[in-house]
């Protein structure tokens, strides 16, 4: 089954960015590694899929992925998206999305007799095993992360009784644990590592006995993006972060460019949204993208800067990334026993 609906268009290149005179040469710092990671590509192809092999609509949990693009271009081709399974007709397919999701959703999908494709990135259900493995072990586990963010409401909800959320540094320094002999940390996996080790850093001073996670839970796309924006960073006098608001991972790529030299930082999600003032005196711009970014949002980033006179582009690389994850289970089965070469593996790299 095909969908041939539009797809939704990216505003175009912005004409207010002028080819204004600076001192020095112009010129584009481009990270690498940036856009989609392994986790996001799947989850995105699993709606892809959902809708060809079962037909619009489909319903989606919350964004499959933090981008307002990706979502806008999903509901084109017929993905509903709500916010919670009470919302989805009995019977109908339900993806839920990358950040995961707490028993509970599951539960409540099974019983409104649901199909649900779980579309949660394998490196966010590797925490939620860890949480399931240390509160069987009766842990207290601080779980470093975002109040309200799906991804945290998802692994606090696999043992809502023995985590305790750490919001901040700040926040470490106050917390109070049921026995400070048993208390392990573990974390969101898109935070920003520095501020993250700066909590772990203060909870250590206050429970020496705090024991670590088996191994990171900061993803390493989240990691591997942070670490070429600070090499960029160093030398930008300007760096754009292509990314929307609620992604986490996007706004920590803010953080650490400025934390790192950058003498200033914008997260966009369209390129037209740059303003020409914050290119005054600029002759380095550094460029990334988070990782549930496509590509081509970042193609319009560069040509714009290209017509203001930023067309000597440098890419700055820190990592290489093949990663790739198998789609979800269900959509394997379904799939005609992976006759499709996709339903293997996400979508090729470019
Ligand atoms: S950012 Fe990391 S945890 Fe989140 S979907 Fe991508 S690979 Fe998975």
């Amino acid at each position: 089954m095909t969908i041939n609906l539009p797809m939704p268009r990216i505003p175009g290149a912005s004409s207010k960015l002028k080819d204004n005179p600076v001192a020095g040469h112009k010129r584009v710092l481009l990270a690498a590694p940036r856009g989609y990671c392994a986790g996001v590509d799947r989850a995105v192809v699993a709606v892809e899929k959902a809708l060809a092999l079962y037909g619009a609509p489909v319903y989606v949990r919350k964004q499959i992925v933090h981008n307002v693009h990706v979502v806008a271009e999903l509901e084109q081709r017929g993905a509903i998206f709500v916010n919670e399974v009470d919302e989805v007709p009995h019977g109908a397919h339900v993806v839920f999305s990358a950040h995961g999701v707490s028993p509970a959703v599951v539960n409540a999908a099974a019983e409104r007799q649901l199909h649900a494709i779980d579309a949660t990135c394998p490196l966010v259900t590797k925490v939620h095993r860890e949480a399931v493995r240390f509160a069987r072990d009766d842990f207290e586990i601080l779980l470093i992360g975002h109040d309200g963010h799906e991804e945290v409401e998802g692994t606090a909800g696999e043992a809502p009784e023995h985590v305790t959320l750490v919001t901040s540094p700040e926040h470490a320094d106050a917390i109070e644990v049921r026995d400070p002999d048993k208390v392990v940390w573990l974390s969101q996996t898109t935070l920003s590592v520095d501020e993250t080790m700066e909590t772990v850093r203060r909870l250590r001073e206050r429970f020496p006995k705090l024991q670590d996670p088996p191994s990171d839970d900061i993803c390493y796309a989240t990691q591997n993006r942070q670490v070429a924006i600070k090499k960029v960073a160093a030398d930008a006098d300007l760096v754009i972060v292509v990314g929307s608001a609620n992604s986490s991972n996007s706004v920590r790529l803010v953080e650490v460019a400025l934390e790192n030299g950058a003498k200033a930082a914008h997260r966009i999600d369209y390129a037209n949204e740059m303003k020409q003032e914050w290119f005054d005196g600029v002759a380095t711009v550094g460029v990334t993208s988070g990782a549930s970014v496509p590509e081509v949002l970042v193609q319009e980033v560069l040509d714009t800067l290209g017509g203001a006179g930023y067309r000597d582009v440098e890419r700055i690389t820190t990592a290489e990334e093949d990663l790739m994850f198998s789609l979800p289970k269900e959509l394997r089965r379904d799939l005609d026993g992976g006759v499709d070469a996709r339903a293997r593996g996400g979508r090729k790299r470019a």
